[in-house]
């Protein structure tokens, strides 16, 4: 377990970073409420770094989007205690030493209630106000069987609610515009969502997808199961291809699909040597990206929210592409 401090008792938890009682702390919808006007805002999703050469590749990435005023940053949170405590660490310097608005991802997995509330408190602690509430998949084996830990929660919902009770947080969930790969289907995932969001979710942020019908007809979906619930914003999550290879892997662990022509497209971008092409795949990848983005904009997305797997240059490309993200002096 990380090594975080317990807070006290079942107080709610203020944290440092707060003005009085009330966090001053910005939320990720009231960022996306204040986006420069004509501009749809775009923000940019990191990994923890699992070392220090990681850690100082991520603070390039860090320092080379900080001027392009993303509407936020999100942390990915993942097993292993080391990484878990590193994670909260720069998640907070991130907070205190950037003008960036840090997201933290906090996933069930492998934690008691009592740590989960203590990680929500070193968050606080360190000015960390946005969190997203995931269950997390099993470690090991993300498509194994998911067993919830005897003192821990089953699903995200529960964990939405736990850090809600806990004071002045703002909380964002997942939504899967294919259908979560646990879900029978597509109204089970749909009532899902909802109920994520009626437990006081504020937004969610989308799996990767690569075909933005995808991403329309989940909206359509939850607009039309609960339309006070579909009015929330809801931000497509976008990754620009740049390896065959992992993009295969990242897809099959997250229950997207990557669509067949495309498959086709960068297989043949790839070549048939015993290295990918990783130039070509790279073109074929920003292509896409910067298609998806034009689209996603033109249907109204609240903000295009992006994997960088902690590199500034692809993500900066379809940016550019889009006219985002421009430098501001
Ligand atoms: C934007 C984004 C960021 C992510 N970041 C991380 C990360 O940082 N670290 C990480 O480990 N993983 C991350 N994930 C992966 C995520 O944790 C997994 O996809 C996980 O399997 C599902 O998490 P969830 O929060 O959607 O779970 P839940 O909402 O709990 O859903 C899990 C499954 O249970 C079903 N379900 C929910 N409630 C009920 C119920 N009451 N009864 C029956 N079935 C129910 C859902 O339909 C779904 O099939 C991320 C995913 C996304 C989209």
């Amino acid at each position: 377990m990380n090594s975080v401090s317990r807070p006290g008792a079942d107080q709610p938890i203020r944290g440092r970073a707060s003005a009085g009682w009330v966090s001053t702390t910005p939320s990720v919808v009231s960022r996306l409420e204040s986006a420069d006007c004509g501009r749809v805002p775009f923000s940019v999703e990191f990994s923890p770094p699992r070392d220090e050469a990681a850690e100082a590749r991520l603070w390039r990435a860090v320092r080379e989007f900080e001027p392009m005023r993303p509407a936020f940053v999100s942390m990915t949170y993942g097993a292993g205690g080391t990484t878990r405590d590193r994670t909260v660490r720069v998640t907070g310097q991130i907070a205190a030493e950037t003008t960036l608005l840090p997201v933290a991802h906090l996933t069930a997995v492998e934690h008691t209630v009592d740590e989960l509330r203590a990680l929500v408190g070193a968050y606080a602690d360190c000015g960390v106000r946005n969190i997203l509430a995931l269950r997390g998949d099993p470690p090991g084996d993300p498509l194994g069987e998911w067993i919830k830990h005897q003192d821990g929660v089953e699903y995200a919902h529960e964990l939405v609610s736990l850090v809600r009770d806990l004071g002045d947080f703002h909380v964002g969930v997942a939504s899967f515009p294919e259908g979560h790969h646990r879900s029978p289907d597509l109204d089970h995932d749909t009532a899902h969502l909802v109920r994520k969001l009626r437990a006081g979710a504020e937004y969610s942020i989308t799996q990767m997808f690569f075909d933005v019908e995808h991403f329309l007809r989940l909206r359509d979906r939850v607009d039309a199961y609960d339309p006070e619930q579909g009015a929330k914003p809801i931000i497509p999550e976008l990754m620009p291809i740049t390896s065959l290879r992992s993009v295969r892997r990242m897809v099959e662990l997250s229950g997207s699909h990557l669509p067949k022509d495309l498959e086709e497209r960068l297989t043949r971008a790839a070549g048939d040597g015993p290295e990918e092409d990783r130039q070509a795949v790279r073109e074929v990848g920003i292509e896409l990206a910067t298609q998806m983005g034009e689209r996603l904009i033109a249907e109204g997305a609240p903000c295009l929210h992006f994997i960088t797997l902690n590199f500034a240059r692809a993500t900066r490309e379809v940016l550019a592409n889009l006219g985002l993200g421009v430098a501001t002096v």
